[in-house]
């Protein structure tokens, strides 16, 4: 067997019912909290929020809000955010939302309690954030999707440069997750299929990676089986319950997967998306370039593209390994057709004449080096245009 590492310091609390604890959870780590959210005039997400101020507040825990995050995140959002935890005297910082609110809190922490803003302290900067001045972060979910509830990782957009990026190291971690599926019943279709299929994304990268192990094999193969059984019952019906809390838990392993093993290419791609056109969803940006993706790698991973492409076709089962995944592409399209998230870079209005300039941009993050065929510039372009 191939060695390998698995970290996790989260403390995982899952299941329907759990936001209950959130209170009393909170009083291990303080009593005044910044509660971290998108804005409250989101009317399907507001009936959340009230629910989670009232157990805080009925659990003797001082609230204030912020209610100022915006989906991909950005420095001033963040920096606004860090400015109220001060004022406040935060103690503890929750994020209630998807990857965008939880990703805040993160940062928030660290904004708060450091000199200048969260990006300055991104992955490849020095020095790091001091674990000591960190506030205690406590996670959330209400989407399925990016898994940050158990990760080390804050992504954040710099507007001015267009750029999209992370903070990434294990003091990081959420001390503690919350991940009640009854708090996503109200996630529209477009966010649950994005966020879906963000999902099958990271623990399907994860597996390619070189940084991948037993361990992580064993939960992404469980998340993808359980995103391509899941997810379209779900948009058949969004108030599936069941399927929800399957979502969730899907979400919640290819989390474990990217913060042991990582992403590779298409996230590259997706981030240099989100940071250039930041109108664009995540998920969307990833199901945007996976067609392109799978061509461009299959023939480099061919027992993981047989393995996906069989898990979307088990008729795939009767050919060989070469055969199945040469079909991985047709088969992800198709299941994206299925999501409705079968799109292009221009139908997300991209500029035709910046696919030199998003080329450049996908080469920033270190992410497509780990793909098991790595892109040189010219093969960027092609897969740009291939997507646009
Ligand atoms: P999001 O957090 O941006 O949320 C999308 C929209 O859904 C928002 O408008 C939000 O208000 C709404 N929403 C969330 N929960 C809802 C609910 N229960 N009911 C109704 N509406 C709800 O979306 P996301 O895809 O979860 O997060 C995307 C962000 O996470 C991106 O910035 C992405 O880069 C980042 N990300 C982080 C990690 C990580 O490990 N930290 C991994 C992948 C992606």
């Amino acid at each position: 067997m191939k060695n390998f590492n698995y970290h996790q310091s989260t403390e995982i609390r899952f299941g329907i019912g759990r936001i209950n604890e959130l209170a009393e959870t909170v009083k291990k780590y303080g009593n005044k909290v910044l509660l971290v959210t998108t804005a409250t005039t989101n009317p399907a997400f507001e009936e959340q929020y009230t629910r989670v101020k009232k157990i805080l507040r009925d659990g003797g825990v001082e609230v204030a809000h912020y209610d100022g995050v915006i989906p991909n995140p950005t420095i001033e959002s963040i920096t606004a955010g860090a400015e109220i935890a001060r004022n406040f005297g935060a103690e503890v910082v929750v994020g209630l939302g998807g990857g965008s609110s939880m990703d805040s809190a993160k940062a928030i922490s660290v904004a708060a309690t450091h000199e200048g803003s969260c990006w300055d302290y991104l992955f490849y900067k020095s020095p790091q954030p001091d674990p000591e001045k960190l506030l205690p972060v406590i996670a959330v979910s209400t989407t399925s999707g990016t898994g940050s509830q158990v990760t080390q990782v804050a992504v954040v957009t710099n507007t001015q440069e267009r750029d999209k990026s992370a903070l990434y190291n294990n003091i990081l971690y959420p001390e503690v997750c919350i991940i009640d599926p009854e708090l996503m019943l109200t996630v529209p279709a477009f966010v649950t299929a994005t966020t879906g299929f963000d999902v099958l994304c990271h623990a399907f990268e994860s597996t390619i990676n070189p940084g991948t192990g037993a361990y992580v094999d064993l939960l992404a193969w469980e998340a993808i089986a359980i995103v391509v059984k899941n997810l379209p019952k779900l948009l058949a019906d969004l108030k599936d319950i069941k399927a929800r809390e399957k979502m969730a838990w899907a979400d919640t392993l290819a989390g474990l997967c990217i913060a042991n093993a990582g992403v590779t290419l298409p996230h590259g791609m997706g981030m240099a998306i989100g940071g250039m056109y930041p109108q664009v969803a995540h998920g969307e940006a990833l199901a945007i370039v996976y067609p392109a993706f799978v061509e461009f790698t299959w023939e480099a991973a061919i027992p993981q593209f047989s393995k996906l492409a069989r898990i979307l076709n088990p008729e795939l089962n009767a050919v060989t390994d070469k055969e199945a995944a040469a079909q991985s592409q047709n088969e992800i399209c198709r299941f994206l057709k299925q999501i409705q998230l079968n799109k292009k870079l221009r139908d997300v209005n991209m500029p035709e004449n910046e696919i030199e300039k998003l080329a450049d941009q996908c080469m920033v993050l270190p992410d497509y080096e780990g793909n098991p065929r790595v892109a040189t510039k010219e093969d960027m372009i092609e897969l740009i245009k291939s997507s646009f």
